[in-house]
């Protein structure tokens, strides 16, 4: 029986938790990259991984569809957060939520288009900066809306800036530093609290000494 659903992030978040997660004693059985399934059973007895798209995840948990989730701060402060704890910071995948534009383009002053995945995130960043901006929502690809005119500004991750500087343009503001957090169901978090609370203990001993065996 399950007893305990845990959803990850397919991708770079998914590579770095499963060594913390195989620190706390939890690795799935078969490989996850060779199999096209989405569902895991791991070497813990009752102990289930869902791979899932990142924007997912805290849908997954918020809704008790999983009991927590790895999920980076970008997607949950976009998400808002609603019906989630987010107890522990994997310190993982690290990276910075920032405005940018066209390389040496003058500081865009007046009404802006941003386009961005991030619409709620960005609405809320440039309406406290007094900035009057309209929202264009892309999946995608982000940095060819400025060069393709369709945009001023982009908002989205930066992590070395390559993808930035390959495209013609330069970071400018940072909205936040990034890194993966676990979230937790609110009602799991009590009514499966003795399942939940020491695997919460075992991960954080995992990110303050990593590396070190189950
Ligand atoms: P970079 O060229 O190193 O600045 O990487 C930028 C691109 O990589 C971004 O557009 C993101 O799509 C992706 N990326 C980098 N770091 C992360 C991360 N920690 N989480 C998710 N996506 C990332």
């Amino acid at each position: 029986m399950t007893e305990l659903t845990i959803a990850l992030t397919k991708g770079r978040i998914l590579k770095e938790t499963l060594p913390l997660l195989a620190q706390a004693g939890i690795t799935p059985l078969e490989d996850i990259d060779a199999s096209r399934k989405l569902v895991f059973e791991t070497s813990r007895d009752g102990v289930r991984l869902l791979i899932l798209r990142g924007s997912d995840v805290p849908t997954y948990v918020q809704h008790g569809a999983a009991d927590l989730g790895v999920s980076g701060k970008d997607t949950l402060m976009e998400h808002g957060g609603d019906g989630l704890y987010e107890p522990l910071d994997l310190g993982i995948a690290r990276c910075r939520l920032m405005t940018a534009a066209i390389t040496g383009s003058p500081p865009s002053t007046g009404r802006i288009r941003v386009a961005t995945k991030y619409v709620n995130v960005a609405r809320r960043y440039y309406a406290e900066q007094g900035r009057q901006a309209d929202m264009i929502k892309l999946y995608g690809a982000m940095e060819l809306a400025p060069v393709m005119g369709l945009a001023d500004e982009i908002v989205d991750i930066v992590d070395t800036g390559n993808t930035l500087k390959a495209n013609g343009l330069e970071s400018r503001e940072t909205i936040a530093d990034i890194s993966s957090r676990v979230i937790v169901n609110r009602i799991a978090m009590k009514t499966k609290h003795q399942l939940i609370q020491p695997l919460l203990t075992q991960l954080g001993n995992a990110v303050s000494n990593p590396g070190a065996g189950g």
